[in-house]
């Protein structure tokens, strides 16, 4: 094991509070949906026809469903371990929902760009979040399997105004943030909590998608505290400021294989 991460897992040991930031390179890249034969046959079969379209999530939930893929369980349970019994926060832009299929505290997690859980109307005409309809899902899935023609695919739509029903993500018409607000209430009070405090702040894979969440948010939480610590883990942007290069270290990694190659004497793995 290299120095940096023998001395990560030693900080977060010593440390009183942990942040993570879980970015996008750390989201599902839908690997296995593109290899797929039969995805790739769909996928002709509705070429530029924005009429089905709307499948498209629910053959990607359809591959969530089947279960973490191995390189991203590998990480996640290095994370979780990290994790254990410590004073934490995790925020993540993924909308894999992977997050959640850690043993991870969900009291202890935000997801503020939506994920595959819930549906939401396109416009948000209510503010309400609804489930995903069984029957919708299932006749994808029946179609995938060539078990019935895609004319027979029915969008599902809102109840209210009749716009289309989506998954609850940013990039729809209006998201519907009431998904998540609970949530990011908790970390930001979570996060007036560290001040003074032995923080380590581990960001993994975040960009320069959404920097307004994690990265420059991270930057003015290291400015402040100085006991503060950070890792920034990415593949190109593992840059740190020149006002906080005492107390940080970037990692030029893809975050995924960063947290898989981490080992814990104590454990086996
Ligand atoms: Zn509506």
């Amino acid at each position: 094991m290299d120095v940096k991460v023998q001395e990560l897992i030693e900080r977060i040991e010593d440390a009183e509070l942990v942040l993570a930031g879980i970015g996008e390179e750390f989201q599902y890249d839908w690997n296995a949906l593109l290899k797929d034969t039969r995805y790739q046959e769909i996928e002709c079969e509705i070429g530029d026809d924005e009429r089905y379209i709307w499948i498209v999530p629910f053959l990607q939930k359809m591959i969530l469903r089947r279960g973490r893929e191995e390189r991203w369980d590998r990480a996640y349970q290095r994370l979780e371990k990290l994790l254990a019994g410590k004073n934490y926060f995790v925020i993540s832009l993924c909308i894999d929902d992977y997050l959640y299929d850690t043993g991870l505290s969900e009291e202890r997690l935000v997801t503020p760009c939506g994920g595959f859980k819930k549906m939401q109307c396109d416009k948000n005409c209510t503010g309400e979040l609804t489930e995903m309809p069984e029957e919708s899902y299932q006749s994808v899935l029946r179609y995938y399997k060539k078990e019935i023609p895609l004319a027979d695919l029915e969008e599902p739509v809102c109840r209210r105004c009749g716009e289309k029903l989506r998954f609850n993500q940013l990039g729809v018409q209006r998201y519907a943030e009431e998904s998540y607000l609970r949530q990011w209430q908790s970390y930001t009070k979570w996060l007036q909590g560290t001040v003074n405090k032995r923080l380590c702040v581990l960001e993994l894979g975040a960009g320069m998608a959404y920097p307004g969440i994690i990265r420059f948010p991270f930057e003015k939480v290291l400015y402040y505290n100085r006991k503060a610590y950070l890792y920034r883990v990415h593949p190109q942007l593992y840059h740190v400021g020149e006002e906080i290069a005492d107390r940080s270290v970037g990692i030029a990694e893809n975050p995924v294989d960063f947290l898989g190659r981490l080992s814990f004497s104590d454990k086996d793995f």
